[in-house]
C-alpha cells in the first residue's frame, strides 16, 4: 500500500501560525503547548499525536511506563527521521510504590561478524568516510527499541504490550500534516532517501521529492507491522519473519538503479536479532546542592558526563556568581568532563568502565582545581579516575575528539501514582542509515557509526571500538531529579554529544539560576565538549555575557551553523517538574524546531509552575 497524499497549500502552510490541522479523516488535532499543568500525570515529547497517544493511555489506566512506550511507538510514526522500531534507546524510570530508580539498556548492538576494523577500509588502512559508512548496511545494529519496549511493560506497566501500541497504530493509519521540520529533515537527507527503492516509496512524493509541508502522511505499513507486534508480541521481530526481513535489507539494501552512492552490505544475521536483550542497569547517582540525580549508566556516556561535571561544578556557587562566571564555570566542567568520557566509557560489558570513579566527588575535585581564570586549552588531557585522589589530575594518555549524530529524541511521562519515565530514544542520524525495511514502513538505525572507526595508535586504548556483540557509546541522558526523596524534575535531549551538555545547562538554569522549567527550557545554549571551540546558539552569542565569557575568561565561541535548520539550534528538551499536591508541570521547547507539545491529563491553569 502507497501513502495518500493530500496536498495543501504549502505556502499558506508555512506563512499560517501553526493552529489546529484537521486530517483527511476529519480528526482534528490539537494545537502544541509548550507548557501544561495540571494533575492525573503528564507527557511531553516532539509530537502533538505523540504526547496525545501518552495522554489517552494514561486516562485509560495505563501507568507511566505505558504512556512512554505509546509515546516512543507514536513518534515512529509521527517522527520518522528520529525514532521508530529500527532503533534503540536508554530509558530511566522512577518506581513509585517502591520508590526505585531503574532504567533499561535498549542500545543496538554490533552483530556478530563485527571486528574493530568494521569501520577501516580493507585497501588504504584509513578510516571509511562518515557518510559512506552511515548509508550503508554496516552501519546498522540490532535494534532494541521493540525489546526495551516490551520489558518495560512486562516489568513496570499495568496494560498490555500490544494495547499500548494501539495509539501509534491509530496514527499511522489515519496519517497527519507534514511539519516544516519534516519537510526540512527530508531536504537535508533527500540523497540517500532518493537512494534505496524502499524509503522513496515511503517518504518521498511520487517523482522522488521531499513531501511538501501540510501534505497527509500515513504509514500503513507501519501500522501493519505495529499491529503484528502486538499480536506476537516482540518475536515477531527478533526471531520471526520481521527478523528475516531485517537481515535481508542489512545484508542487501535495496539500491535504486539510479543512486549515485555507494553502499556497502552490512552482515546482520538473523542469529544476531535473536540474540539481542534488553538489559536493566543500575542508574548513575550524584547528589547535587542537595539533589539526587539520577542518569543513564554506560554504555551512556550520559550519566558519568552529567555526573562529573556536575560534581565539579558543587565546588563553586554558581548561582551566586556573575551569570558570565557561572556560564565560564558551566563550560569549564564539561570540558574537563568529556575528556574523561572519552577516554574511558564503552560498553561495560566489554571494557572495564571506571563509573564509581567518574563519579566520585574527590575525584572531581583533582578535575576542579585544574580550572583558574581563562578558558583551559583543548583537547585537554583526560584525569585518572581511580582512587586515592589527590592534586590536580591528568594524564598522558592521548585526548580523543569522537564524532556523533545530531537527532534524537527525549521524551517523558508521569502517572497519578508517581510514575515516572524519562526515555531518550534513536536511530543515530537524520533517517539513521536511510534504509526502510520494505514493506515495513520503518527505517534501520546507523547507532553502530557511534563506535570510534580508527584502532588506536600502537600502546593506544579506546573503550569505544566495535566488537561482535557490543553496544557503542551514547550521549543519551535521560535523568531524575528527586528533591527531599521524591521526584521533582524529569529531563533530557536529543542531539548527538551536546545531549549531555544541553542537559547539564538546563538543569543548572532551573537549580542554580532560578530559571522556571519554561524558561530554562528556552534560554540561549552553549556546547563546550573539549573542543578548540564553544558551540553556541545565535541566541547565546547576542547576549551581554558571551562578550565577558570571550574577553575575560578566553572563551572561544562558535555560532553553529551554516544550518539545514533556521534557524540552527543545540538540543530540544523535553521536561516535567513536580509541584507538589499531585500537581504537575510538563514543559516542552516553545520554539526551537517549530516546538514540542506538552500536555496532562487534568489541566488546570491555577500556579506559577515553580
Ligand atoms: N547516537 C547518538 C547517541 O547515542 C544520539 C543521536 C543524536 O542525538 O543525534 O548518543
Amino acid at each position: 500500500m502507497r501513502r495518500a497524499l493530500l496536498l495543501l497549500a504549502p505556502a499558506l502552510l508555512l506563512a499560517a501560525p501553526v493552529t489546529t490541522a484537521v486530517a483527511a479523516t476529519g480528526i482534528a488535532t490539537p494545537a502544541k503547548t509548550p507548557v501544561a499543568v495540571g494533575t492525573g500525570g503528564g507527557v511531553a515529547s516532539e509530537s502533538v499525536e505523540a504526547t496525545q497517544a501518552g495522554i489517552s493511555v494514561l486516562k485509560n489506566g495505563g501507568n507511566a511506563i505505558d504512556a512512554a512506550v505509546a509515546t516512543a511507538a507514536t513518534l515512529g510514526a509521527t517522527e520518522p527521521s528520529v525514532a521508530g522500531p529500527g532503533g534503540g534507546g536508554f530509558m530511566v524510570i522512577y518506581l513509585a510504590k517502591t520508590k526505585q530508580l531503574v532504567t533499561i539498556d535498549g542500545r543496538e548492538m554490533c552483530p556478530a561478524r563485527c571486528t574493530p576494523e568494521l569501520f577501516v577500509d580493507p585497501k588504504t588502512g584509513a578510516p571509511l568516510d562518515f557518510e559512506l559508512a552511515r548509508h550503508s548496511g554496516i552501519s546498522v545494529g540490532v535494534p532494541g527499541m521493540v525489546a526495551q519496549w516490551a520489558k518495560a511493560v512486562r516489568l513496570y506497566g499495568t496494560k498490555s504490550f500490544g494495547s499500548d501500541l494501539q495509539p501509534a497504530i491509530r496514527v499511522a493509519t489515519d496519517g497527519f500534516p507534514v511539519s516544516v521540520n519534516f519537510h526540512q529533515s527530508e531536504v537535508s537527507t533527500l540523497t540517500d532517501l532518493q537512494s534505496f527503492s524502499s524509503s522513496r516509496k515511503l517518504l518521498l512524493t511520487p517523482d522522488g521529492q521531499p513531501l511538501p509541508v501540510g501534505a497527509h502522511f500515513v504509514n500503513p505499513d507501519l501500522a501493519r507491522t505495529y499491529q503484528l507486534l502486538a499480536q506476537h508480541g516482540p518475536g515477531y521481530l527478533y526471531t520471526g519473519p520481521l527478523a528475516q526481513a531485517i537481515a535481508r535489507t542489512v545484508q542487501s539494501p535495496p539500491v535504486t538503479p539510479d543512486a549515485t552512492i555507494t553502499v556497502l552490505p552490512g552482515m546482520m544475521t538473523t542469529k544476531d536479532l535473536s540474540n539481542y536483550v534488553a538489559r536493566n542497569r543500575r542508574p548513575t547517582h550524584v547528589t547535587y546542592r542537595g539533589l539526587d540525580v539520577y542518569g543513564m549508566a554506560p554504555p551512556s556516556s550520559g550519566g558519568t558526563t552529567m555526573g562529573e561535571a556536575l560534581n565539579i561544578l558543587s565546588g563553586w556557587p554558581l548561582g551566586a556568581e556573575p551569570r558570565s562566571q557561572a556560564l565560564f564555570h558551566y563550560l569549564e566542567s564539561t570540558r574537563l568532563a568529556f575528556a574523561d568520557r572519552n577516554a574511558y566509557v564503552g560498553d561495560p560489558d566489554y571494557v572495564p568502565v571506571p563509573t564509581q570513579g567518574l563519579l566520585d566527588k574527590q575525584f572531581a575535585a583533582t578535575r576542579r582545581c585544574l580550572v583558574h581564570g581563562t578558558a583551559l586549552t583543548s583537547p585537554v588531557a583526560p584525569g585518572s579516575p581511580y582512587p586515592p585522589f589527590a592534586g590536580c589530575s591528568t594524564t598522558n594518555r592521548k585526548p580523543t575528539t569522537p564524532r556523533e549524530g545530531m537527532q534524537t529524541n527525549h521524551l517523558v511521562t508521569s502517572d497519578r501514582w508517581g510514575n515516572v519515565v524519562s526515555y531518550t530514544n534513536t536511530i543515530e542520524q537524520l533517517f539513521g542509515s536511510g534504509i526502510t525495511v520494505p514493506g515495513y514502513g520503518f527505517l534501520l538505525n546507523n547507532e553502530m557509526t557511534d563506535f570510534d572507526f580508527a584502532p588506536p595508535a600502537p600502546g593506544g586504548h579506546d573503550p569505544n571500538l566495535p566488537a561482535p556483540g557490543k553496544r557503542p557509546r551514547s550521549s543519551m541522558s535521560p535523568t531524575i531529579v528527586l528533591r527531599g526523596g521524591t521526584p521533582w524534575l524529569a529531563l533530557g535531549s536529543p542531539g548527538g554529544s551536546t545531549i549531555i551538555t544541553t542537559t547539564l545547562q538546563t538543569l543548572i538554569n532551573r537549580v542554580d539560576f532560578g530559571m522556571t522549567m519554561p524558561q530554562a527550557i528556552a534560554a540561549p545554549r552553549a556546547s563546550q565538549r573539549n573542543g578548540a571551540a564553544t558551540d553556541v546558539e545565535p541566541a547565546f552569542a547576542a547576549q551581554p555575557y558571551a562578550n565577558v565569557l570571550t574577553r575575560t575568561y578566553g572563551e572561544n565561541l562558535s555560532v553553529i551553523g551554516p544550518p539545514s535548520f533556521d534557524p540552527p539550534v543545540i538540543g530540544f528538551v523535553n521536561a516535567l517538574e513536580f509541584l507538589g499536591g499531585g500537581r504537575v508541570q510538563a514543559a516542552t521547547e516553545p520554539a526551537r524546531l517549530g516546538g514540542g507539545s506538552a500536555m496532562v491529563v487534568n489541566p488546570n491553569a491555577s500556579g506559577p509552575g515553580r
